[in-house]
């Protein structure tokens, strides 16, 4: 399954990254992918596409 994570703000590797979907992916059990590959999660797609739009639809200024 290939969550949307969004970057950490904080430096080195964490113990642990949550998911736009809300998943806990722990260190040592998660695969970091350059391109989109495998199963997407619809859940984590769903949001991302939100977030996405909202950014296209912020007011200017
Ligand atoms: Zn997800």
């Amino acid at each position: 399954m290939s969550h949307v994570v969004p970057v950490p703000r904080a430096t080195g590797v964490p113990d642990q990254l949550s998911a736009l979907c809300g998943a806990v992916l722990r260190r040592g059990e998660t695969e970091w992918l350059s391109t989109l590959r495998g199963m997407p999660c619809e859940r984590c797609l769903t949001v991302a596409s939100r977030q996405a739009a909202a950014e296209v639809l912020r007011p200017a200024g």
